[in-house]
C-alpha cells in the first residue's frame, strides 16, 4: 500500500517530504511553481541535487511527483496561449527531471468546442517538443514521464476518456515517455462506475485494450462532490462524497492497483490532504483488498492475469507496428529513438517487476507465460535500439 498526497512545501522543495511525512504520506506530488501563474520558480542546481538525495534516502517517502501548472492549454487554438503552454510545460519537466519525480502529472487542456480530432496533432507536438526540449535527467536517475491525467469532461477538456488519452500517445507514435494517471473523482464525474467489482474489473480491461496497463504510473485518490456522471471537476474527503468508501474499495484494492502510488488531493479542512485523510485512504485500500483476497478470489485473478497478458500481447503488437514505423522514418529521429529505448527499458523493467509481483501474489501459476510473452515484446522493441543501452537502475537509484 502506498498512500501519497498532494502537499505544499512553502516554495521549497526538501521540506515538502518533511509534510508528508507529516500527515503520514508515503508518497507525495507538488507544484514546482505557482499553480496558477506562468512565472517559473527558479532552482540551483545544488537545491535539486539536495532533493534527489534527500528523496532517495528519505525512511519513509518512496516517491515524488509534481503536478504540472493549472494555466497550461495544450488544445488552445490561441498560438500565444499554446506557446506559452509548451514552455511551462517543457519548465515543470525540467524540474521535475532534476528532481528525480517519477512523473509530471498533467491537464492536457480544453479545446473549446472545437473538438478533440481538430488538437491531436497539435497537442502531439507539444508533448514530443517539451519531452525533447526539458533538461535532461542527471545521469544515473531514472527519467520522468509526462502522466496525462483524465478529464472530468467539462466544457471540451481532452481526456475525458481512455480512449482519447491512448490516441493522443498514438500520436506520438507510442511514446515511452508518456504515462497515465487516473483521477478517481474525475473518472466518476465523467460517468465510469467502478464502484464494484465488475465495474473496476470492465474499467481495467479498457485501460488494458487503450492505454496499457503498463502506463498506469499512479492514481489521485479523491471522492466527489459531484454525481456520476456530472461531469465537474470537484474534489471531497474520503467517505464524504457520492462515490462513497465502498465505491472506491473495489479500484483502489484490485490487485494491479493496490501498489501504485495513491496521491490524495482532498480538500481536508480547505488545507488540503490531512493525516486523518490518510488514515481514511488506507481503510479503503484494506477494504478493497480483502474484496479481493477472500475466498472466491480465484476466478478475479484469472482474469486480471489475461488483461496483463492482453495488455503485453498489444504491446508487443505495437512494438512490431514502431519497428515498422520507424524503418519508414528519418534517421534524424535516431537520436530520439536510442533515448526512448533507454527509457522504456528502465519503465519496462518496472512494469513487468510488477505485473509479475502481482501476479505471484494473488497465487496464479500463469507468471511464466506472461514473462515470455514480455521477453517478446522486449526483443522486438529492441529493434527499434540504435546502439546497445545499459539498462538503468529503476527504483531511487543512487549517484554513480
Ligand atoms: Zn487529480
Ligand atoms: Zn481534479
Amino acid at each position: 500500500m502506498n498512500i501519497g498526497a498532494h502537499v505544499r512545501g512553502g516554495g521549497k522543495l526538501v521540506p515538502s517530504l518533511e509534510a508528508g511525512v507529516e500527515i503520514g504520506a508515503t508518497s507525495i506530488q507538488v507544484f514546482v511553481q505557482s499553480p496558477r501563474m506562468w512565472k517559473p520558480s527558479q532552482y540551483a542546481p545544488d537545491v535539486l541535487a539536495a532533493y534527489r538525495d534527500a528523496q532517495a534516502a528519505h525512511p519513509s517517502v518512496r516517491q515524488t511527483f509534481c503536478h504540472a501548472t493549472y494555466l497550461i492549454n495544450l488544445a488552445s487554438a490561441d498560438r500565444e496561449l499554446y506557446e506559452k503552454s509548451v514552455a511551462c510545460l517543457t519548465s515543470n519537466l525540467s524540474v521535475a527531471r532534476a528532481m528525480a519525480a517519477s512523473g509530471v502529472v498533467l491537464h492536457v487542456g480544453s479545446h473549446k468546442g472545437a473538438g478533440f480530432e481538430e488538437v491531436v496533432k497539435q497537442i502531439a507536438e507539444a508533448f514530443e517538443r517539451a519531452l525533447d526540449d526539458a533538461a535532461p535527467t542527471p545521469d544515473g536517475w531514472p527519467d520522468c514521464p509526462i502522466l496525462i491525467e483524465n478529464a472530468a469532461g467539462a466544457g471540451g477538456t481532452v481526456g475525458r476518456s481512455l480512449d482519447e488519452i491512448a490516441a493522443l500517445i498514438d500520436a506520438c507514435g507510442g511514446d515511452e515517455r508518456l504515462g497515465l494517471c487516473i483521477d478517481t473523482q474525475h473518472l466518476w464525474a465523467s460517468g465510469v462506475d467502478y464502484s464494484s467489482v465488475s465495474g473496476t474489473q470492465a474499467l481495467l480491461d479498457d485501460v488494458a485494450s487503450s492505454v496499457g496497463v503498463e502506463r498506469l504510473a499512479c492514481l489521485h485518490l479523491n471522492d466527489s462532490k459531484i454525481e456520476l456522471g456530472g461531469n465537474r471537476d470537484r474534489h471531497a474527503n474520503i467517505g464524504e462524497g457520492t462515490i462513497g468508501p465502498m465505491g472506491l474499495a473495489p479500484l483502489v484494492g484490485h490487485p494491479l492497483i493496490r501498489e501504485l502510488p495513491l496521491l490524495l488531493e482532498v480538500p481536508g479542512d480547505g488545507d488540503g490532504p490531512r493525516a486523518q485523510d490518510v488514515i481514511a485512504a488506507r481503510q479503503v485500500v484494506a477494504t478493497g483488498v480483502a474484496l479481493y483476497d477472500g475466498t472466491s478470489s480465484s476466478a478475479l485473478v484469472g482474469k486480471t492475469v489475461r488483461a496483463a497478458k492482453v495488455t503485453t500481447v498489444k504491446e508487443s503488437a505495437k512494438a512490431s507496428k514502431a519497428v515498422k514505423a520507424s524503418k519508414t522514418t528519418q534517421v534524424t529521429k535516431a537520436t530520439k529513438s536510442t533515448k526512448a529505448t533507454k527509457v522504456s527499458k528502465t519503465a519496462k523493467a518496472t512494469k513487468v517487476s510488477k505485473v509479475i509481483k502481482t501476479a505471484k501474489t494473488a497465487k496464479t501459476t500463469k507468471v511464466a507465460k506472461i514473462d515470455k510473452t514480455t521477453k517478446a515484446a522486449k526483443t522486438t522493441k529492441a529493434h527499434k535500439t540504435v546502439t546497445p543501452t545499459k539498462v538503468t537502475p529503476v527504483k531511487k537509484a543512487k549517484k554513480p
